[in-house]
């Protein structure tokens, strides 16, 4: 998610002028306080006060010691606040510095050993004013006065309601628990599968577990009247369960727009290989905002319509074929909940992909012109205001152009490589190679060229880390065609496919003049449009 692109010019603005604090490098780098520690499983009990909007719980973090070391970072933003640390029955002392919070131990770890510890936090969470953009917490209601309350919390971070490692790079290896107090007539659905529900006379509590590594932005509360169905999916890696959670008023809505779930894990298994966590289930979940992609429970606002609240975003009337949020939000599943960025810098690494997914849901079930005319369709959106990837370790996202040119990249990537069951193989390479691992888009890029065996660092590089558009000059001199590229990053020599009358013709520019004679005069010259470059006419 992070649909920016109605915010993109005030995004600009803040980019432009960004200046580093010393917040930025706590938050975005591995400082030595993280680094020591590698996170092994989460478990958050959480009590949502629905009409006080605050929460209070704990979360006993298990990690395994690396390096010996006395001094732990966890991070928690305002006005959230921890009360208490408590590590094998002792309370322990901390100090703070804006979010990042050093929890003083009572000796240095051992190297390999095991450890846990539980933080006590409560506070009124930051109220989002316009989910999933900003982030924060929801408390709405639904048309029976029920309340309807949930996170969403990506970029701002999963420390603005509860005390963990805010930092990309390390996932719980083993796992979460969730476990939520609500009141008994409300449910909350949280991720991975329902493992307990406790009741008293006025609570539940609804414990949920999440058996697969996952990034801490993806755990999520949803509190509602929510009814309930399913169905089974017989998969790639056997059967999936596949649960829905909407609210009593929608269900029929629900049950009619949701048809479209198992089109999209067939879609998905197919171009990327089994659906990353069988053992969690997969869940959509209704939401009082647009959606996010919440690791095996997506969450759902998209109004039960399809397109993007209704709309087309490439303006060639496929996007109205299917419902945005669950394609886009599920897609996710493969990328950027299996495959994680390290950093956040790399966030195309999500996006790109997820867009590009889009591309390959509609080709999967409407051929490869529809989803050729989607992506290509999408272009208008690009704005090339800053490069896709942004500043390591400052917790900097890059342009929004992350979107759709990093799936017009990977689309013009496709034609490069001239072989889709190679291209399929790379995708499902990719998912399985870096399986539950959080990655650079280097590490991505890498692994792209050598399973080509072809050198895209230059591609990549022109693409990912500059805004320019390679513009190819062209000039036609009755039969002879000339051609050079501007524009370019050092060693960018992407060959394109021309139009020239009514053939097409492969051609390998570079920075410098080359010609090619043609059998006839060249009435028409043209570039494919599935390259990605700005043809450009001059006189020769
Ligand atoms: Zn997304």
């Amino acid at each position: 998610m992070k649909y920016r692109f109605l915010f993109l010019l005030l995004i600009c603005s803040i980019s432009f002028a960004q200046n580093y604090t010393r917040q930025d490098s706590l938050r975005g780098q591995i400082t030595a306080e993280r680094a020591w520690w590698d996170l092994q499983h989460y478990q958050l009990d959480v009590t949502v006060d629905i009409d006080n909007k605050s929460l209070s719980g704990s979360n006993t973090i298990t990690y395994k010691v690396l390096e010996n070391a006395d001094r732990l970072q966890l991070d928690l933003q305002e006005p959230m606040r921890i009360d208490k640390v408590v590590q094998n029955g002792k309370e322990l002392k901390w100090t703070s510095e804006g979010i990042a919070h050093y929890i003083q131990l009572q000796k240095k770890m051992k190297p390999g050993k095991e450890e846990k510890l539980t933080v006590y936090f409560s506070g009124k969470p930051r109220i989002a004013k316009n989910a999933p953009w900003d982030g924060g917490f929801v408390f709405t209601q639904d048309s029976n006065g029920k309340p309807f309350v949930a996170n969403a919390n990506q970029g701002i971070g999963a420390s603005i309601w509860w005390p963990n490692k805010d930092h990309p790079y390390d996932e719980p290896d083993q796992g979460t628990v969730i476990s939520v107090i609500t009141p008994k007539d409300l449910m909350d659905v949280s991720n991975g599968r329902l493992i307990k529900v406790d009741s008293t006379a006025t609570t539940k509590t609804w414990t949920w577990q999440v058996v697969n590594p996952i990034n801490n932005y993806g755990i999520n509360i949803n509190i509602g009247d929510y009814v309930h169905f399913g169905e089974d999916y017989a998969g790639e890696a056997g059967k999936l369960d596949i649960d829905y959670y909407v609210l009593r008023e929608n269900e029929a809505k629900a049950r009619k727009q949701f048809e479209q779930t198992t089109g999209m894990l067939e879609a998905f298994e197919h171009w990327f290989g089994p659906y990353p966590f069988y053992e969690d289930g997969f869940k959509l979940v209704e939401a009082p905002y647009l959606g996010m992609e919440h690791q095996s429970s997506v969450t759902y606002g998209n109004g039960y319509k399809n397109g993007f609240r209704g709309s087309d975003l490439s303006g060639t009337g496929w996007g109205l074929k299917f419902d945005f949020i669950i394609i886009h939000e599920a897609g996710h599943e493969w990328f950027a909940n299996n495959i994680t960025h390290s950093d956040v810098a790399d966030l195309w690494v999500h996006e790109g992909f997820t867009n590009y997914s889009e591309n390959l849901y509609l080709d999967y079930h409407f051929g490869t012109k529809a989803a050729a005319d989607y992506v290509i369709g999408c272009r208008k959106n690009i704005y090339n205001d800053i490069p896709i990837i942004g500043d390591y370790g400052v917790r900097n996202e890059g342009s929004s152009d992350m979107y759709y040119k990093g799936a017009n990249m990977l689309h013009n990537l496709r034609m490069l490589i001239e072989d889709d069951e190679l291209w399929r193989e790379i995708l499902r390479g990719l998912n399985e190679d870096f399986r539950h691992q959080t990655v650079s888009s280097k590490q991505v890029e890498d692994y792209i060229s050598k399973a080509t065996g072809k050198d895209f660092s230059a591609f990549f590089n022109q693409y990912l880390r500059t805004t320019m558009i390679p513009n190819l000059e062209l000039a036609i001199d009755g039969n002879q065609l000339k051609y050079r590229y501007t524009n370019i990053v050092d060693g960018f020599d992407m060959p394109v496919i021309m139009m020239l009358n009514d053939q097409e013709k492969w051609i390998f520019p570079n920075k410098d003049w080359q010609s090619e004679k043609w059998t006839d005069t060249i009435n028409f010259v043209g570039v494919k449009r599935d390259f990605y470059v700005e043809p450009v006419m001059v006189e020769d």
